[in-house]
């Protein structure tokens, strides 16, 4: 005979989950794991197992494509001309 072999009207023995001894079903209480521990035993749910990471964007604000690459052979151009070519390039691109 325990402490809790007594006779309550609408309740019944039950065993903690984690510490083994005998309590009143309605003594226990179910745990985040599901559980029926103890008032001892209890324990809430770590704070951290709901941290949720923040979503991470790895596309670009904009993008542009690659311009086109000028070639340039020694006297093939004048000075003038490779340059009107390169500004162009750089505003086009
Ligand atoms: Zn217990």
């Amino acid at each position: 005979m325990g402490a809790r072999d007594h006779y309550k009207h609408g309740d019944f023995n039950a065993i903690c989950d984690v510490c083994g001894f005998k309590y009143k079903a309605s003594e226990l209480r179910k745990r985040w794991d599901g559980a029926l521990v103890c008032q001892e035993d209890w324990e809430p749910r770590h704070p951290q197992e709901f941290i949720r990471a923040i979503k991470e964007t790895n596309t670009l604000p904009f993008t542009r494509t690659e311009s086109e690459n000028i070639f340039i052979v020694v006297g093939d151009v004048d000075s003038l001309a490779l340059n009107t070519k390169v500004l162009n390039s750089f505003h086009l691109g």
